[in-house]
């Protein structure tokens, strides 16, 4: 080959392998930086996932926790609609369990126990008599391995954690994995979790975020509009532990099925919601084909304009309307949270399943996997 010839093929090469690099859509990196030193010595990261509208959500890899998300109202104007907390510092000490991952059970367990194969397990209790959200130190409280797992179509962060046979009382090692995807062209983050044990064992995961669609810190959200596809709930007794009943919303306060201000009925003085201090109930959704991905809720804020759609596999969803939120605890920029001025959302299997036949399964075998998908899409007019 003459020494032109050669030239003119290395041109060719160089042009084309920049067409290829061109085309290929790029990955798109985690902004990774230090979130300080856990009080065990253990240095945290903050993890920062950007799409190219402008969207962001922050993760730690402590407690696998959504610290803040932020999005545009109807002017395009971006705000963080997550409470959380400034440092990492009060993560480790609060109890509010701000987006957190909550596991292994995530909600309720009556009195902490509960029996699996014929042998009764006792949970540490952290609520009153019973345990909530896996007990003293659940997966919220523990330091998660990170992953940057990202393609060209979405930022992925991924995060494992190993909990071991009889942590927090419960059996069987289980490995956990939670994929947080922000999509790179869309407003919409996707969580996957995925478990597997080596003993029987029981399984809830889910997260743990309390919006307000205003912005964090930015008033009550009893004028934030709900809809649930639920004509089911799940009603509580004074302590919030199901009673097993399964009852139909028609009819009552409970009724979500066209969008409702989350504080229309909610001071009416029922029996439900006084157990619940307002909403704090598991409400069953309705779904043609189980564990498919279906909508859940939407919640429209009319001061924002901005919408929440949540879709999942899980069989039910909490809601929960910050009824314990106080004004006591001091978030981001050091504002007060307010009575009522978050929901969450949590979608789960229903609270206290181990002690309900009649509820769907939480038992997870070996070689069995636990699977399960929420999506919180956002927009806003
Ligand atoms: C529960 C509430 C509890 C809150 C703690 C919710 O999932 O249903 O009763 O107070 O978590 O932050």
């Amino acid at each position: 080959m003459s020494q032109t010839m050669r030239l003119t093929a290395l041109f060719v090469s160089i042009i084309a392998s920049t067409i290829w690099c061109c085309a290929t859509p790029k990955e798109l990196k985690i902004q990774k930086q230090s979130y300080g030193t856990s009080k065990d010595g253990q240095a945290i990261d903050l993890y920062r996932l950007t799409n190219s509208l402008g969207m962001e959500v922050c993760i730690t890899n402590y407690g696998g926790t959504v610290v803040s998300l932020k999005v545009p109202d109807r002017d395009g104007k971006f705000d963080d609609v997550v409470l959380g907390y400034d440092k990492l510092e009060d993560y480790e000490n609060g109890s509010s369990y701000f987006g957190a991952t909550i596991g292994r059970y995530a909600n309720r367990i009556a009195h902490g126990k509960f029996v699996l194969d014929g042998k009764a397990y006792q949970l540490p209790k952290n609520n009153g008599d019973n345990t909530l959200h896996g007990g003293i130190e659940g997966f919220n409280k523990r330091i998660w391995t990170a992953k940057d797992m990202s393609d060209g179509h979405a930022q992925s962060l991924q995060l494992t954690f190993f909990s071991k046979n009889g942590e927090e009382g419960f059996p069987g090692n289980l490995s956990v994995t939670v994929t947080f995807a922000l999509s790179n062209d869309r407003d919409e983050l996707r969580i996957d979790y995925a478990a597997t044990t080596d003993r029987d064992t029981v399984v809830n995961l889910t997260n743990h975020s309390y919006f307000n669609l205003s912005g964090a810190g930015n008033g009550d959200i009893l004028g934030q509009q709900l809809l649930l596809s639920a004509k089911q709930f799940t009603p509580i007794d004074a302590d919030l532990i199901p009673t097993g009943e399964v009852r139909s919303v028609k009819g009552t306060d409970f009724d979500f099925a066209t969008p409702t201000a989350i504080g229309a009925r909610i001071n009416n003085g029922s029996e439900q919601l006084k157990f619940g201090r307002g909403y704090d109930h598991n409400f069953i959704l309705d779904r043609e084909h189980t564990g498919s991905l279906a909508l859940a809720a939407r919640v429209y804020d009319p001061k924002s304009g901005r919408r929440l759609e949540i879709s999942t596999t899980e069989p039910g969803i909490q809601l929960y309307s910050g009824n314990f939120l106080d004004g006591t605890v001091r978030g981001k920029a050091q504002k007060a949270y307010q009575y009522r001025s978050a929901f969450c959302l949590e979608t789960q299997h229903f609270p206290d399943s181990p002690n309900h036949s009649s509820f769907p399964g939480t038992v997870l075998k070996p070689g069995q996997r636990f699977q399960s998908t929420t999506v919180y899409r956002f927009s806003a007019d």
